[in-house]
């Protein structure tokens, strides 16, 4: 039947910045699908656990610096499988912004972002493909993009790079990945209320402005984005690959 296609049961996932925000929903929601989780973040991530916890499933907390993936990649991989017994799902989901001006963007602030937005996601894809590719049952990788994978938005060109990069990326990674079986997708959430976009909430005439041109005419909610990742995550999305799936209230319609 249909929504057996949808179910997790077995699968272990990765989910890189699930203490709080977007990673938390998309966590939250792959467990409730049926998966295990391992959780990734610098911060902690008692809240995240205890909701998956309290759903009967396995969860583990691995407390990582994503700003330099080269060295934390293989370490994160290697402990979840030693805590789980396998990687079936990656969420690539850690993200941070930087607003300044572009003729003044420190040099500090394009390589932060440049490292944890898509030189981390780099790293710990090829570690955790190497992992699906020697268990041999396939797998899912799911990057997060941004309507900045696909316009330029102002005062973050080090988001605005690190996202189009990222889009780029989950389509080498499908040429390269889908003769394993492993399939490579990204979500583009629209505009989420999160810590990411308090000080433009927080600043009337951005918030105004950017409604406005929703479609929908409300902020997205980290709930929103639930029903995606379980999607790209299982057995129903298996014939697509390499696509940067939308989920943003219309925004890029307008
Ligand atoms: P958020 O509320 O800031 O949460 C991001 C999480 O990642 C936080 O727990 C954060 O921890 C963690 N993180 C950041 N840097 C890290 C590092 N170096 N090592 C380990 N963990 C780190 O952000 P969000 O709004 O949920 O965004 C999640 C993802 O969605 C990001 O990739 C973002 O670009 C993307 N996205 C968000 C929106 C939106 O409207 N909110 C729209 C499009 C795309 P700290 O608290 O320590 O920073």
């Amino acid at each position: 039947m249909i929504l057996d296609l949808f179910k997790l049961d077995g699968k272990v996932a990765v989910v890189t910045g699930s203490g709080r925000g977007i990673g938390q929903a998309y966590a939250v929601a792959l467990a409730e699908a049926g998966a295990d989780v391992a959780l990734v973040d610098v911060i902690p991530m008692d809240e995240t656990a205890a909701k998956i916890e309290a759903l009967g499933r396995k969860v583990c907390a691995v407390t990582a610096d994503l700003s330099n993936g080269e060295t934390a990649a293989p370490a994160i991989i290697a402990e979840v499988v030693k805590q789980l017994g396998g990687v079936d799902i990656l969420v690539n989901n850690a993200g941070i912004i930087r607003r300044e001006p572009f003729t003044e963007h420190s040099a500090k602030n394009w390589n932060d972002v440049l490292s944890v937005n898509l030189s981390t996601p780099f790293f710990l894809s090829q570690a955790a493909a190497r992992q699906m590719i020697a268990q041999g049952r396939g797998g899912k990788i799911i990057n997060i993009a941004s309507m900045l994978s696909f316009q330029g938005g102002i005062l973050v060109p080090g988001y605005a790079a690190s996202k189009g990069g990222i889009k780029s990326l989950t389509m080498l990674m499908a040429n390269e990945l889908a003769a394993h079986g492993i399939c490579t997708n990204a979500i583009a959430p629209g505009y989420i209320a999160t810590e990411n976009t308090r000080p433009i909430r927080e600043n009337p005439a951005r918030n105004e402005a950017i409604l406005n041109r929703i479609p929908a005419g409300r902020w997205g909610t980290p709930e929103d984005l639930m029903s995606a990742v379980v999607f790209l995550a299982s057995p129903a999305s298996d014939y697509m690959n390499g696509h940067t799936l939308a989920v943003d209230g219309g925004w890029l319609a307008r």
